[in-house]
């Protein structure tokens, strides 16, 4: 008995911290299908998206993991069609919460969260993360060939989008220099990748997928400026024409959107565009500067 306990225990603890840290959701919900947090309504539809980019909106969400601990306070924001909206504010802050909620791998409480004006609780959730393709900090790989981590985007697909792919987030010619090339074994018993690598593939994946909606949870652990700044253009073009949610822990990333929020203990407490915030001088214009004299993250400012 005790036997069984412990490894189950054990994966009970893995399972938390996965999902606790948006690690590859998507590959979670494969995994453990029957941990389903929420569940379809009788006679759930589709998610209707059409061809353009859609619009996604918090409209006073209020979640919490545990009743007894609110954690988001009436949430409201728009992602304009194929914007980018980013995310920062002090760690605990609720930044990974949304990107959750909006991969409906919780149901809010209060409020609504909407895709293209569809309240995502009325439509199957299957569609909700056809829709949604999320590039983690870290990327889990599996002990399989780097073709069949980057197909897993989009199970079937040929040899020539996968090289496309590879080639748009910029590991095509790493991947080409290893002996076996797309055949390499990655993962745990092969190739070890470095983590920028491993986001690119995860890059490569979910350009595959190619969905309408982006979330990108940018990695906190610093990398040099060089790979920072490769990992930031792949991730522009990534964007290109996506509705996109960042979790931004770099000044450089958060320039460029539409609007910036910044959270703290579960609200918005500013917003706006970058200049906006600078010339407000409050939170916002206080992280800037602090990141300006010590190039740390974001998050890490409080
Ligand atoms: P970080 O920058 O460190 O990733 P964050 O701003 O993304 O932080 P969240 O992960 O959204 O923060 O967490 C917000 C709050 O919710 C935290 O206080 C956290 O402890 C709590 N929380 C997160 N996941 C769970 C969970 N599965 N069960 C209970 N509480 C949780």
């Amino acid at each position: 008995m005790i036997q069984l306990y412990i490894p189950l225990n054990f994966l009970g603890v893995i399972y938390r911290e996965i999902k606790q840290s948006l690690t590859d959701l998507e590959r979670m919900f494969t995994l453990m299908d029957k941990e389903r947090e929420v569940a379809d309504v009788p006679g759930a539809k589709a998610l209707h998206t059409g061809n353009r980019p859609p619009e996604v909106r918090f409209e006073h969400v209020d979640f919490a993991y545990d009743p007894a601990r609110p954690i988001l306070h009436d949430v409201s924001f728009t992602i304009p069609a194929g914007k980018t909206v980013a995310v920062v504010g002090p760690s605990g802050s609720g930044k990974s919460t949304l990107a959750r909620l909006l991969f409906r791998f919780y149901d809010v409480q209060g409020g609504q969260v909407r895709i293209a004006g569809q309240d995502i609780r009325s439509v199957t959730q299957a569609s909700v993360r056809a829709a949604v393709g999320i590039v983690p900090q870290d990327t889990v790989l599996f002990n399989d060939t780097v073709e069949y981590n980057i197909a897993y985007g989009q199970p079937g697909a040929s040899r020539e989008q996968v090289v496309a792919a590879a080639r748009a987030a910029r590991i095509h010619d790493f991947i080409e220099a290893t002996p076996q090339g797309y055949a390499t074994r990655v993962g745990e018993r092969g190739l070890k990748l470095s983590g920028g690598e491993k986001q690119r593939v995860a890059i490569a994946r979910t350009l595959l997928k190619n969905p309408p909606i982006l979330i990108f949870d940018e990695a906190t652990s610093a990398l040099d400026s060089a790979n920072e700044r490769a990992i930031q253009n792949e991730l522009r073009s990534a964007a290109q024409g996506k509705t996109s949610l960042v979790i931004a822990h770099r000044l450089s990333t958060v320039v460029e959107a539409h609007e910036i929020l910044v959270m703290e203990a579960g609200r918005i407490i500013e917003r706006g565009t970058h200049e906006a915030l600078l010339a407000a001088g409050g939170r916002y214009a206080q992280m800037w500067n602090l990141q300006l004299n010590q190039p740390e993250t974001l998050a890490e400012t409080e």
